[in-house]
């Protein structure tokens, strides 16, 4: 790790949340993997008990609300820890979509929302979702959106059809993204309203099964249709009209959430092509490592992974600083860049295994199907990728 990120906070808890995955995680992780998500949370609640009782739970939540009180940065050292197995995250409780969820009602709503949605998700008695894109609209441009919110009495009725809702099965409530003030410019049009998902007119119609998965639970991504979903205006989040600046405001953390996790994916899988390389003989005596490709692909992924981790942590940096908004050229940069060397290092190790990197037999194939959507989830690389350019050109009078 780069001294100059490294912090007293970090020193002590990096190796006991190091220890806890290598330990107790990875050993039940093909268990885990290899059955419904509904199927193994038994044993995912002891984990997670464990890491409460190890005084691990929450490392992002303040400690007056029951976290470790880290920065940005000092999370995105221990969540590259995490991420070396794929439900890390899930069992310390920082997992996508929650933590946005966490980050977004700690600053934005009511007190009321507080204690009825807000506690019992950070205790991990419940989870939520995050309903925003939607089908018949692109997504990279999500102004253009169906879902209205009409105004009836003291409640909002609220119709239309959102997809790629992750982890809605299971979840106690959503944060939806829908129209309320049509008239409004396009970015003052939308709010973000919770729904708990016993409401009448929530109606999950599937999970969408995603290469080949369908999934269930956490591990899942439902199209839901709303359909004269009643809920009352207090459940409106921030002011009304304020959605997009909400979701900029969710996303941006959201974005180095997700790089930190691939950072720590990047080197599990780095570790694995290592280990294969070094074992399995091509001929007696002769190694796979021995092959100068493999050799290639070693040190290129050495390289980029190094790059990766310091250009995600100094995103982190600046975003404690000097705040979402100064730092999103950065974290525009980080999506594209290390989503990329994550699929490229995935590939790489997947390769080296020969076919048993596409077997269940090792964790690859999970990561590899579930983090194919790195490269379009938050923004696809492309948005991003024309970001940083158009504001590089700016500087060159275009
Ligand atoms: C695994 C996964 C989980 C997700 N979870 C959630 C969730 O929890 N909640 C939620 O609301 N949404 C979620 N999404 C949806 C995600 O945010 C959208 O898929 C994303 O915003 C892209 O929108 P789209 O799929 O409609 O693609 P489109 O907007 O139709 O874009 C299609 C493609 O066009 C290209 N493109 C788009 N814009 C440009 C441009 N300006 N310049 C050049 N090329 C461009 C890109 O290659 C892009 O991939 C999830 C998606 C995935 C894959």
């Amino acid at each position: 790790m780069i001294d100059l990120f490294v912090t007293e906070k970090v020193k002590e808890l990096g190796p006991q949340v190091k220890k806890f995955i290598d330990d107790e995680l990875i050993p039940k992780e093909l268990e885990i993997l290899s059955k419904p998500f509904s199927e193994s949370q038994d044993v995912l609640n002891d984990l997670r008990n464990r890491v409460k009782s190890l005084g691990l739970w929450a490392p992002h939540l303040s400690v007056h609300d029951g976290g470790l009180g880290l920065n940005m940065m000092e999370f995105a050292i221990l969540s590259e820890e995490m991420a070396k197995s794929p439900l890390g995250h899930y069992v310390f409780n920082c997992q996508a979509p929650d933590i946005g969820n966490m980050e977004l009602l700690e600053k934005y709503a009511s007190q009321s929302i507080k204690d009825r949605f807000l506690k019992p998700l950070m205790q991990g008695e419940i989870r939520s979702c995050f309903s925003m894109t939607e089908p018949e609209y692109a997504g990279s441009n999500p102004v253009m959106m169906g879902t209205v919110a009409e105004k009836q009495g003291d409640n909002y009725v609220i119709n239309g059809h959102k997809w790629f809702t992750s982890s809605a099965d299971g979840s106690a409530f959503a944060v939806v993204m829908a129209v309320t003030n049509p008239e409004a410019g396009p970015y003052q049009r939308a709010s973000m309203i919770i729904v708990p998902t016993d409401t009448p007119g929530f109606n999950l119609v599937r999970n969408i099964p995603i290469m080949g998965e369908v999934g269930d639970g956490y591990i899942s991504h439902a199209e839901i249709k709303y359909e004269n979903c009643v809920v009352p205006q207090e459940n409106l989040v921030g002011e009304e009209g304020a959605g997009f600046v909400l979701a900029q405001e969710r996303l941006g953390p959201g974005r180095i959430h997700h790089c930190m996790r691939w950072i720590g994916i990047s080197e599990r899988a780095f570790d694995m092509m290592c280990k294969r390389a070094a074992t399995r003989e091509l001929a007696p005596g002769k190694k796979l490592g021995h092959q100068q490709t493999i050799q290639n692909w070693i040190a290129e992924s050495r390289a980029e992974i190094n790059a990766a981790r310091y250009m995600v942590l100094h995103a982190a940096k600046k975003l404690d600083e000097v705040g979402t908004k100064a730092a999103r050229l950065d974290i525009s940069t980080i999506k594209f860049y290390v989503a990329d060397i994550l699929m490229k290092v995935l590939d790489r190790a997947i390769q080296t295994h020969g076919a048993l990197g596409i077997t269940e037999d090792t964790v690859l194939s999970f990561w590899y199907r579930h983090e194919r959507g790195a490269r379009i989830y938050d923004g696809p690389d492309e948005v991003h990728k024309s970001s940083l350019a158009k504001n590089i050109l700016k500087q060159y009078g275009i």
